[in-house]
């Protein structure tokens, strides 16, 4: 398949704060061209040069997985038709336009926001109209970062929230890109993975809250942890009259469950690991739920829903994605291998794990198996040759799991960090 591209789109008075941190990100993993108007020198508005690789002639739109538009001066652009068919033809290649600051109240400006969400900005012009009140048809909404279908759009001051944005969604690797794609279609802050399983992810850790949707009833599984959270979920049903039937609570951490009497249900069940059985059957609309104990995180018990007719698992914390699988504060590391071993055997076509994105069933079990094999392995090293707490510095998150750049860095060490000191100091009891 054809490698497809980064590409930086420059202007005279781009400011080069707002995207330089993205392409930090973003250049480990990914080509990055850097494309304008013009093949010529570009002066951003802190007076660097920047020769750019392509004018939009010699860069086929088709070849573009992201074009970014930095932040700045734009007022050189408008109106530039070259810039809004080049965009055009991005957008019905499957690319995406990523802009921030004025690079997104361009995109506005533009027409391509109509109907759409979009990241407020004040930093406009002002020889043009405020977006805000000249362009009626964009929803702009007071958030760092919007992604709406291939949009993406960020306040000016957002440019870090915007970079770990444009990393999460295109500084993977080459390869696992498409599988990436193809569960995140965003629908204002949801992401839908089939027509029925809609997921609504915090900011929090990357944490899941999933509405099973079926003949305008739906199940909500997890509550949340932020009342903003539940409010997104309550307007999404209000907006598309749901009624919530039950709640499934996977396990009782407050990432969780902190939002369940925000919720109110005309007779439904709030199912947990205390009141269903090993196989408890539930309905909504035409699908069928399983509701099933996948023991191992939390001590006082974990639950799993499989929507059977989509074959999807909403797998509640034993599994992650952004995080290496936790195997301490609490959790059964030896019970926790058995349930994802289980898991793994029934080849679910999507899972979506308590925390991070959702992937096939085979990607996200084998990294959490193959995560605790070989940490398992490395720290028997250690223990035999009677290392110390110290030595267990030289086992890295990257040794042990192929996707560590996906992972939220600083938790994700933090986790690793203490998954192995409480793997070493149960090996060193049980000696
Ligand atoms: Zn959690």
């Amino acid at each position: 398949m054809k490698k497809k591209k980064i590409a930086l789109f420059c202007y005279d008075g781009f400011a080069e704060y707002t995207i330089s941190l993205a392409l930090m990100y973003l250049k480990k993993n990914r080509d990055i061209i850097t494309i304008a108007l013009q093949k010529r020198d570009y002066l951003s508005c802190e007076n660097q040069r920047l020769l750019v690789d392509a004018s939009l002639n010699d860069c086929d739109p088709t070849d573009i997985d992201v074009l970014i538009i930095p932040g700045g001066n734009t007022e050189s652009l408008l109106p530039c038709s070259r810039l809004s068919d080049y965009i055009t033809t991005v957008i019905a290649a499957k690319g995406s336009v990523a802009g921030i600051g004025n690079g997104a109240n361009l995109i506005v400006e533009m027409g391509f926001m109509d109907g759409r969400r979009c990241a407020e900005n004040d930093t406009i012009f002002p020889r043009f109209p405020h977006p805000k009140t000249a362009y009626a048809n964009t929803c702009f909404v007071n958030e760092t970062v919007v992604i709406d279908g291939r949009f993406i759009t960020a306040k000016a001051h957002a440019f870090v929230e915007f970079a770990e944005t444009l990393k999460k969604t295109f500084g993977i690797r080459e390869g696992l890109c498409d599988e990436y794609k193809t569960w995140m279609t965003p629908i204002a802050g949801w992401m839908k993975v089939t027509d029925s399983i809609l997921v609504s992810q915090s900011t929090f850790e990357e944490c899941n809250m999933t509405i099973i949707v079926s003949q305008n009833e739906a199940i909500l599984i997890d509550t949340g942890y932020r009342q903003a959270e539940a409010q997104r979920v309550l307007d999404y049903m209000k907006e598309h009259h749901l009624m919530l039937k039950n709640i499934v609570i996977t396990h009782h951490h407050e990432d969780h469950d902190a939002n369940t009497a925000l919720f109110s249900m005309n007779q439904g069940i709030v199912y947990d690991s205390t009141n269903c059985g090993d196989d408890t059957m539930i309905k909504v609309g035409k699908l069928t739920l399983r509701l099933f104990a996948t023991p191992g995180h939390f001590s006082l018990g974990d639950i799993s829903v499989l929507v059977i007719e989509e074959n999807v698992l909403i797998a509640g914390d034993i599994l992650y994605s952004c995080l290496p699988i936790q195997l301490c504060y609490g959790a059964k590391p030896v019970i926790l291998r058995e349930t994802i071993e289980k898991i793994a055997k029934a080849h679910y076509d999507w899972i979506i794990p308590g925390h991070g994105k959702i992937m096939t069933g085979d990607t996200i079990t084998e990294m959490a198996i193959s995560y605790i094999d070989t940490l398992n392995a490395r720290i028997d090293d250690v223990v035999k040759k009677h290392g110390s707490e110290d030595d267990l510095y030289d086992i890295k998150l990257k040794d042990c799991v192929e996707h560590v750049d996906w992972m939220v860095e600083e938790p994700a060490i933090d986790l690793h960090r203490q998954n192995k000191l409480e793997l070493f100091h149960t090996k060193l009891k049980s000696l």
